[in-house]
C-alpha cells in the first residue's frame, strides 16, 4: 500500500504526570518527533516505564501533551472539537483482557461503545455483526465473556473497537497476557486489520514482534531513540541489548551463524526468510 497522507504527527512532544520543569529529564516522556502516515503498520518496542502507554494515550487524545502538539489528520489534541474526533478515530486495545469486557454477553458487550456514542439501534445491528465476523466471533452473540479464552476476549474487545469504525488502532501489549494460540489469533487479525486499510500501531515488548510490521520504533528512557525499517534492526543489535531489549532470535541466530563462518548478506526480515536462506546455502555445500 502506497503512503501519502501523513496521519498522525507529533510534535516537540514533552508529557508527565506531575510535571516539574525543573526535573524535565525525569518526564515520562520527552521531546518525542514523529509522523505516521495512513495505512502504516508501526511496531512500538522499549522496556518496562520508557513510556510506551503513555505514548499510546497521547494518540488518542486521552493525555495531552504537557508540551507540544499531537495532530491526528486535520485535529489536534489539545483543543476540545479536536479531542472529540480523534477519541472516534483512534481505537485502543489494552493489556488485560478481562479488564475490558463491560457486558453479560458478547453482543451487548461490542454494543456497549455503540450505545456512548448514541448510534441507532438499527444502524447498530449490522455494525455488532460486522465487527463479530472480523474477528471471528460470529455464533458467539449470546455467549458470557467470561467463559471465552484469552484469545477470544482480546477479540471480543477489538470487535468492540472496529464496530466504532475507527482509522487507527493502537495494541498497547494486546498479545502479552495471552497464551501462545490467543497471541497468535490476534497477531493475525491485526495483520488483516492492516490489509483492510487500517493503521495499526502496535506496542510491546516482545523482541519477536519486531518483524511483525516494516517499520520499528524504539522508545526507551523516556524518548524516541530509533525509527527505522524492521530490517535495519541487524545493524543495531548492540543499541537493543544497551535499551534492556532482547535481541529478536533471527537477528542472535545470525550472529551465530556468521561466527560459523555462514555469512547470511541479505537482509533478513523474519524467521522463515532465515530458514530459506540457511536451507539455500546448505543446498549447495
Ligand atoms: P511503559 O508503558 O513503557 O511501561 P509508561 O508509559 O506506563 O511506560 O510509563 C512511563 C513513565 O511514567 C514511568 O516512569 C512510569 O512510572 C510513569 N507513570 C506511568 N503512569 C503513571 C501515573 N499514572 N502516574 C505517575 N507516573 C506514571
Ligand atoms: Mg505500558
Amino acid at each position: 500500500m502506497k503512503h501519502t497522507k501523513s496521519l498522525i504527527e507529533l510534535s516537540g512532544v514533552w508529557f508527565d504526570y506531575h510535571p516539574d520543569r525543573q526535573m524535565k529529564e525525569q518526564w515520562a516522556l520527552q521531546d518525542i518527533n514523529l509522523t505516521i502516515q495512513s495505512g502504516e503498520y508501526v511496531v512500538v518496542m522499549g522496556p518496562n516505564g520508557s513510556g510506551k502507554s503513555t505514548f499510546a494515550r497521547l494518540l488518542n487524545g486521552l493525555f495531552i501533551p504537557t508540551e507540544g502538539e499531537v495532530r491526528v489528520g486535520d485535529f489536534s489534541t489539545s483543543d476540545d472539537l479536536g479531542q472529540f474526533h480523534i477519541r472516534r478515530k483512534v481505537g485502543m486495545v489494552f493489556q488485560n483482557p478481562d479488564n475490558q469486557i463491560v457486558a453479560t454477553t458478547v453482543r451487548d458487550d461490542v454494543a456497549f461503545g455503540l450505545e456512548n456514542l448514541g448510534v441507532p439501534r438499527e444502524e447498530m445491528i449490522p455494525r455488532i455483526e460486522q465487527a463479530l465476523e472480523v474477528v471471528g466471533l460470529v455464533g458467539f452473540e449470546n455467549r458470557e465473556p467470561a467463559h471465552l479464552s484469552g484469545g477470544q476476549k482480546q477479540r471480543l474487545a477489538i470487535a468492540g473497537v472496529i464496530a466504532m469504525n475507527p482509522d487507527i488502532i493502537v495494541f498497547d501489549e494486546s498479545t502479552s497476557m495471552l497464551d501462545p494460540q490467543g497471541r497468535e489469533e490476534v497477531r493475525e487479525l491485526m495483520k488483516e486489520l492492516h490489509q483492510q486499510g487500517h493503521t495499526v500501531i502496535h506496542i510491546t515488548h516482545s523482541a519477536q514482534e519486531a518483524f511483525l510490521a516494516e517499520r520499528v520504533i524504539v522508545i526507551a528512557h523516556h524518548r524516541l531513540q530509533l525509527d527505522c525499517p524492521s530490517k535495519d534492526l541487524y545493524n543495531q543489535s548492540h543499541l537493543l541489548e544497551q535499551w534492556g531489549l532482547e535481541v529478536p532470535l533471527p537477528i542472535r541466530l545470525r550472529a551465530l551463524l556468521k561466527d560459523q563462518g555462514l555469512e547470511i548478506n541479505e537482509p533478513i526480515g523474519n524467521s522463515d526468510e532465515m530458514v530459506a536462506q540457511i536451507w539455500r546455502y546448505l543446498s549447495k555445500t
